[in-house]
């Protein structure tokens, strides 16, 4: 027990140790050791403010009554008991007296403010004999017997750890009883009859007498606050807002003032800047005659501030003064608690509001103008993560409540991408890209998606799927487009056959019907829901504007179409980091000329190698031997234009050559006068192809019901081929600049395609600067032999035009190899671009989709990684690479750019990394780009103050 500890021996110079401070003997800077709330009652009181008088416990009080086993540290009881003395002092009455008892609140207060999470008592001090006093000394039994009754029931609760629905109903009772509504209409007698009633309960609930000895309620309230450090709340809150649980609670001893003594009393919550808009106005919400948490018990409709001029034109005016003043004071959005009692105002609480992202950046700037904080400050003050609200469309709150009422929420799945979108639903990709381009807006309904669906994705402006999780196609599809998206929602049942789905209470939704997903909720709705658009606020310009001043790194945006790269300039871009062309491959009328050309590479390919053999040994030889060699040569050559495989390979790479050129032209010309980086195909070529199952399932049944024979053999065909390309392990198989190393022809073309579009752009005076980008090289060889047989291109397309164009050569760096060989590398490359998604699969070992699907949520639940590193970089690891990649690489080229374009690249931690590393850019979505102009400024304010 507590007290036992006092007597310990041998413990003189602990007793020495300062465990309880006045608060007029702290201040604002003393967080960690007095917590939130005592700090800022030790300031406000400091400040001259009207205070309650009372001490604070230290947290490191709290930590030792933790570490010795639950007991008080020594000294601690003795120095809270000063304190007191003290306190009654300035109260001006003592405490545990009957006839003018002193009360007191005994309040929690960590750190960081963990509202409702913790514990506080209120009126502690009272017994059956002090409430007498106290009633006479009021002249009002009711307002004393109602302060009698508010603490059994806290202390009951918190201290006894009975359930307060005991009390709660023992009140309601008595309200019904007397024919009342509210708490405040209750009769002295009847209060009084109440207060025996919960002795009654206590007596039985706790198996013990309500405590009556002020002096044991205060300790063991202090130790209840202690104890409720570590309730499960608190914990759990702890946990989901990544607060140290080593931190402890202090615990705030203050006398009491009433708010609960009449109708010229009262209490009340206020911020000094609106907090979900930051508009600049007293908002807030009191009560009269009420104690404590009424206001946001709710069991009382709150006035706004504002009636309060009416109610107490006086108390007001001192209460504006007083708002002013902790602003000023704290140079931030305050968040207030107040009591008034007979007419007389009293500041019980001040702290840095929580507030909205919207309320946060327009306070933060509007500040700025008001000279009261700086750029940096403002800047340093926005928290990234809750800036990507503000860039997602939204539905209208009033509109979505309707809905809700009106029975309209037919489902719930996973919010895999965040947003809300409304539509008509439509069950087929070719459908949802028919009606979206002729402009209307679909929501594309899948039982899940495939690449084969991509084309009708793009013009979606919504993703539901019934199956599939977070990391799922449709899911990661979605994130990448910015599109809302609900996944794994297994609420419905979807008939793509039918084109309808059913939800469980059998509402049937079918084609073109409008339905609303809010993919930040997972919520599917029947009918529009009003939406509002994603725009930067003037306010969010005017911060990123500074940002763009404090920062050093560029930010760049992922983008493969010209309306992604509008939408990224518009966010600030200052370049598209990876425009990745196979996405274009998929497109419906381009896919089939995609396959075909496949289905022909091999063959074709081994036909354009026999001819450029027999190419290069003629041009080294003489004489007869050079006649046989024309022979030879014409001889292949007349093969290769017989071939149909090779006819078919070339006649395919025509056509997507003048698709390609027309999509660098848009994006060349969206992104006039800034940098695009184009990258090579990379994904392996059978992803363009039906699956190998699926034609195997499509072969069987062919055969066995023998009716199609033509058919039969046209999917036998395609089988053999696809089995003929089949990898074991794709992710490491033929892609990349392997695929180019392979099959020339396909990155020729390529190249081919971004030059004739940059010098189509230059003729038209757009500013061109296309860098072409090399993926998944490992060693410098490949770079040497592609940049060489890529730049023989370019310079014959500048020949056939006319015309020049600045191009860069580069490659991404993510493998380890390459990482570790940057050196050699970069005598090769004009630039790096950090593929952090497959170089953390490659470092790691992992496969992405089998680590998240698999094992890496357990790997992070039980702390085996510190966070899943495919979201923030692995810094130790991956990061090591980077770092030294991007060393070593400089130290080859000086002239070397480096940037990154995984999806780390719009990760503020991961950013902070790249920051301290020397990138000189990150790419990421176009979404993300604000954030991570931010984040950019935040990593560059932060290393100025390091380095001070
Ligand atoms: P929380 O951390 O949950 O906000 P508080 O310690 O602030 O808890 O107290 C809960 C309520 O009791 C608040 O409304 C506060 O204003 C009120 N309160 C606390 N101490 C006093 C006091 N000495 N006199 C009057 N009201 C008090
Ligand atoms: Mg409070
Ligand atoms: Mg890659």
């Amino acid at each position: 027990m507590a007290q036992s500890t006092v007597e310990r021996p041998g413990t003189a110079a602990e007793t020495a140790h300062k465990w309880v401070y006045l608060f007029r003997e702290g201040n604002a800077s003393m967080r960690d050791l007095l917590g939130g709330k005592g700090a800022g009652c030790a300031e406000m009181t400091r400040a001259g403010l009207p205070v309650p008088a009372g001490f604070t416990i230290t947290t490191e009080a709290c930590n030792a009554y933790y570490t010795s086993g639950r007991c008080f540290p020594d000294g601690m009881w003795e120095q809270a008991l000063t304190a007191l003395k003290d306190v009654e002092q300035q109260a001006g009455k003592p405490f545990g007296n009957t006839d003018n008892p002193l009360l007191v609140s005994v309040r929690s207060g960590a750190k960081f403010s963990m509202p409702g999470m913790m514990d506080t008592v209120l009126n502690l001090g009272l017994n059956d004999e002090a409430v007498v006093g106290f009633a006479r000394l009021t002249g009002d039994e009711r307002f004393a017997f109602d302060s009698y009754r508010r603490f059994i029931q806290m202390f009951s609760k918190v201290v006894l750890q009975i359930d307060v629905d005991h009390f709660e109903h023992a009140l309601a009772k008595k309200r019904q009883v007397a024919g009342v509504q509210t708490d405040a209409e209750l009769s002295a007698g009847a209060l009084k009859e109440l207060v025996a009633q919960y002795k009654t309960i206590v007596q039985r609930e706790a198996g013990r007498q309500f405590p009556t000895n002020p002096v044991e309620q205060l300790r063991l309230a202090i130790e209840a606050v202690f104890a409720s450090w570590n309730n499960k709340r608190a914990i759990d809150y702890r946990n989901n807002q990544g607060i140290p649980h080593s931190l402890g609670t202090a615990v705030n001893v203050q006398a009491m003032v009433f708010g609960n003594a009449g109708n010229d009393s009262g209490t009340g919550v206020a911020f000094t800047r609106d907090p979900s808009t930051g508009e600049k106005r007293l908002y807030g919400e009191y009560l009269l005659n009420a104690q404590g948490e009424d206001v946001v018990a709710g069991i009382r409709t709150p006035s706004k501030i504002d009636a309060l001029q009416r109610d107490a034109p006086a108390v007001y005016q001192e209460f504006v003064r007083i708002a002013d003043q902790m602003e000023q004071h704290y140079r931030d959005v305050q968040d207030l608690e107040f009591t008034i009692e007979r007419g007389k105002l009293y500041m019980l609480q001040t702290r840095s509001a929580k507030r909205t992202a919207a309320a946060a950046v327009k306070s933060a700037v509007d500040m700025v103008h008001e000279g009261l904080i700086t750029r940096p400050e403002a800047i340093q003050r926005i928290e990234p993560a809750a800036v990507n609200q503000l860039l997602l469309p939204q539905f209208d709150d009033g509109d979505k409540a309707i809905a809700v009422k009106s029975d309209r929420l037919l489902a719930r799945g996973l919010n895999a991408c965040p947003g809300a979108a409304t539509g008509v639903a439509v069950f087929d990709a070719d459908e949802a890209e028919r009606r979206g381009k002729a402009g209307e807006r679909v929501i594309l309904v899948r039982q899940e998606t495939s690449p084969d669906d991509v084309h009708g994705m793009l013009v979606a402006k919504g993703i539901l799927t019934q199956r599939g999780g977070a990391t799922s196609h449709a899911a990661v599809v979605a994130r990448q487009l910015g599109l809302p998206c609900v996944a794994g929602c297994s609420d419905i049942s979807v008939d793509v056959d039918q084109k309808q789905f059913v939800t469980i209470d059998g509402k049937i939704i079918r084609e073109l019907e409008p339905i609303s997903i809010d993919g930040s909720t997972g919520e599917v709705f029947q009918g529009a829901i009003k939406t509002l658009e994603p725009a930067l606020s003037d306010d969010f310009r005017t911060l990123l504007g500074w940002c763009d001043e404090a920062k050093r790194l560029g930010v760049w945006a992922n983008g493969d179409y010209p309306r992604d790269a509008r939408r990224a300039r518009d966010f600030g871009a200052k370049g598209i980091g990876l425009c990745r062309t196979e996405h274009m491959f998929m497109e419906t009328e381009r896919l089939p000329i995609v396959q075909a050309m496949i289905l022909a590479a091999a063959e074709a390919t081994r036909l354009d190698d026999a001819v450029s053999t027999a190419e290069q040994s003629l041009s080294g030889s003489e004489g007869n031997e050079r006649a046989r060699r024309q022979q030879d040569l014409a001889g292949v050559r007349s093969r290769a234009d017989r071939s149909e495989a090779h006819q078919t390979y070339h006649q395919s790479l025509g056509k997507l050559l003048v698709f390609q050129r027309g999509d660098f032209i848009g994006i060349f010309e969206a992104m006039d006068g800034l940098p695009v980086v184009v990258r090579l195909i990379d994904p392996p070529l059978h992803e363009f192809l039906p699956s190998y199952e699926e034609l195997l399932v499509d072969v069987t049944t062919l055969r066995l019901t023998g009716t199609d024979a033509a058919q039969l053999a046209e999917k036998e065909r395609l089988l053999q081929a696809v089995a003929g390309m089949r990898e074991a392990n794709p992710m490491l198989g033929l892609r990349g600049d392997r695929l180019g190393i392979m099959f020339p022809a396909i990155t020729r073309m390529q190249v081919r395609a971004i030059i004739e579009a940059a010098v189509d752009c230059k003729r038209r005076g757009i500013d061109v600067q296309p860098k072409i980008m090399i993926p998944l090289v490992g060693h410098f060889n490949e770079l040497k032999l592609l940049r060489g047989q890529l730049e023989a291109v370019a310079e014959q397309v500048t020949k056939e035009q006319g015309v020049g164009v600045d191009y860069k050569f580069g490659t991404m760096i993510e493998v380890p190899r390459a990482a570790l060989t940057a050196g050699q590398i970069a005598g090769y490359a004009d630039f790096f671009s950090f593929g952090t998604n497959d170089l953390t699969q490659t470092t790691f070992g992992y496969s992405r989709d089998d680590a998240e699907g698999k094992f890496l949520l357990k790997y992070v639940q039980d702390e085996i990684l510190p966070r899943n590193p495919f979201q923030v970089l692995d810094a130790d690891g991956v990061g090591r690479l980077v770092a030294m990649a991007v060393k070593e690489g400089r130290a080859a080229n000086a002239r070397l750019e480096v940037g990154i374009c995984g999806e780390h690249g719009g990760d503020p931690e991961s950013i902070r990394f790249f920051h301290e590393a020397g990138l000189d850019y990150v790419s990421c979505s176009p979404f993300r780009v604000p954030v991570a102009r931010l984040a950019a400024a935040q990593a560059a304010l932060a290393t100025v103050e390091r380095d001070k």
